[in-house]
């Protein structure tokens, strides 16, 4: 197959709750603002960048965001106007191609391959800046895990590329927590093997990484030189599905969380294979004996139809994402984020 470079812009608004708020609000401006749960068990969404001096950053709670910076201006989440925003901003995106992946509410992949991407990433943050006052970092590369990794590197209104040529120098210095998937867990692993950098993945063997992690091991080992597949996926479904049950009696067995889990994941998977779909946000939902609801998610590098994967992940959410000893009423697991991909079987075979 031969492999043309691709230019792909990863979009970033920075600290995009905020800087709303900011706008919308002139008092605010120049103050450090913090946006999110305002209960005692929120959490922070998104703290401005004077808010981020005091050491505040997002999905820490807010009672500790409040002592950090009790100062601050904590306002709730007005997440209508916020999605209103991100049309405006998608509006803007599609003028200049149709080839978008949006990944959140505030951050998209643009393929503008054959294009000038710096001249389009010029483009987009000039017309962002004057049709919604607001500012944009922007990433440019060759593939999604760099244009990703470019965009977070002069923030806030930042343009930064990072060329094929300078790739394998570039990544060398960087912790191998900048590479895509790698959290503190992987880390961990990683460093009992004396890795800590990129540049040590790089002179690591690659069958001993496969070895010892499968899948992800050889995932590590070529993102470490910069090489990253998966293209920008058009085809997001803009739905989800999911099993829920409320139980008869309250639940305080986590063992009996985990076996309802199971039995979703297995429904859901053959949801997913029997529409061609794959799904890349998995989201685990828990109503308390006091009916209260909390909901954790997370979003796979790989979209999968796979039950185990499914299944793993929404356990790893239950076991390490709810930390409450209280009595559950209601337990439920949602897929999200859903592909349609043009070749559901090449685009397993690229991973
Ligand atoms: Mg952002």
């Amino acid at each position: 197959m031969v492999d043309l470079d691709r230019q792909i812009l990863h979009i970033d608004m920075d600290a995009f709750y905020a800087s709303i708020e900011q706008r919308d609000n002139p008092k605010y401006k120049g103050k450090p603002v913090i946006v999110g749960g305002i209960s005692s068990r929120g959490v922070v969404c998104t703290a401005s960048y004077e808010a981020r001096k005091y050491g505040v950053h997002s999905a820490m709670p807010t009672k500790v965001a409040k002592k950090l910076c009790p100062n601050g201006i904590f306002l709730p989440v007005n997440m209508d106007k916020y999605k209103r925003v991100s049309r405006q901003i998608h509006e803007i995106l599609y003028k200049y191609t149709d080839k978008i992946e949006p990944i959140s509410i505030d951050e998209a992949f643009l393929d503008v391959t054959g294009k000038n991407s710096l001249f389009i990433a010029k483009d987009i943050k000039r017309d962002i800046q004057k049709e919604v006052n607001l500012t944009a970092s922007i990433g440019i590369s060759i593939n999604k895990f760099l244009a990703k990794l470019a965009s977070d590197l002069k923030k806030p209104n930042g343009l930064t590329i990072i060329r094929k040529e300078e790739v394998v120098n570039f990544l060398k210095p960087l912790p191998v927590s900048k590479l895509w998937g790698v959290g503190p867990k992987m880390e961990r692993e990683l460093s009992k093997l004396g890795i800590y950098y990129i540049g040590d993945i790089q002179r690591y063997d690659k069958d001993v990484l496969i070895t010892l992690f499968g899948k992800r091991g050889k995932e590590i080992y070529d993102f470490s030189f910069g090489i990253d597949s998966r293209p920008v996926e058009v085809n997001i479904i803009n739905q989800s599905i999911g099993e829920e049950e409320t139980f008869k009696e309250d639940i305080n067995n986590p063992k009996l969380l985990i076996d309802k889990l199971r039995l979703y994941s297995i429904n859901l998977a053959n949801k997913l294979v029997s529409k061609g779909y794959l799904a890349r946000t998995i989201t685990v939902k828990i109503k308390y004996d006091d009916f209260s609801i909390e909901t954790r998610s997370i979003t796979l590098n790989i979209p999968t139809n796979d039950e185990r994967v499914i299944f793993h992940t929404g356990k790893q959410i239950l076991l390490n994402k709810f930390k409450s000893e209280k009595n559950v009423r209601l337990v439920g697991l949602t897929l999200s984020n859903l592909i349609y991909p043009d070749d559901p079987i090449q685009l397993s075979m690229k991973i």
